[in-house]
């Protein structure tokens, strides 16, 4: 049975390129809550966080990531930051500042999520080599 794959990070960690070529490759198709939530918002990530604040961003997140999973997507992107530029930092601190903070504050939170945990410091295609081979591993043993 084919199911679907999360990648879940911080933001510029690699969830869009990875996702992206992971499901090129295993001919999946992809999806990701920034670009859903820009199409069926027609706003981006900084203008819903501006209008409606960061709660209102992640229930609207939340949403998106139930829709793009419902519409029989296979390899879905759940994206805890988005794209750089689209989307302020979350205290108003510079992105370097701020992404040290983040990362320890929710370190544990994606260590407790993450199924298998991935080196993204290789190149993409090697990080996409990774992460079949981690979802091979999981299917043999589910199998067993
Ligand atoms: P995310 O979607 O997690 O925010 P992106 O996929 O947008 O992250 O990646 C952020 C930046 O890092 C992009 O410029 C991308 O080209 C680059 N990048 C992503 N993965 C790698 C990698 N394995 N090696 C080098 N650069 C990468
Ligand atoms: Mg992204």
């Amino acid at each position: 049975m084919i199911q679907p794959v999360f990648l879940v990070g911080a933001r510029g960690c690699g969830k869009t390129t990875i996702g992206r070529a992971l499901a090129e490759t295993l001919g999946y198709s992809f999806a990701d809550t920034d670009s859903h939530l820009l199409t069926s918002t027609g706003k981006s990530v900084a203008e819903i966080v501006s209008t409606e604040g960061w709660s209102g961003f992640r229930t609207r997140e939340s949403l998106a990531l139930k829709q793009v999973t419902a519409a029989s997507t296979v390899v879905a992107r759940l994206d805890a930051s988005p794209e750089e530029a689209q989307r302020p930092t979350l205290t108003g601190k510079s992105v370097i500042d701020e992404i040290v903070d983040v990362l320890a504050a929710r370190e544990e939170l994606y260590r407790q999520t993450a199924r298998h945990i991935i080196d993204a410091t290789r190149s993409p295609d090697r990080v996409v080599e990774s992460v079949i081979r981690v979802l091979q591993m999981s299917d043999v043993n589910s199998a067993i």
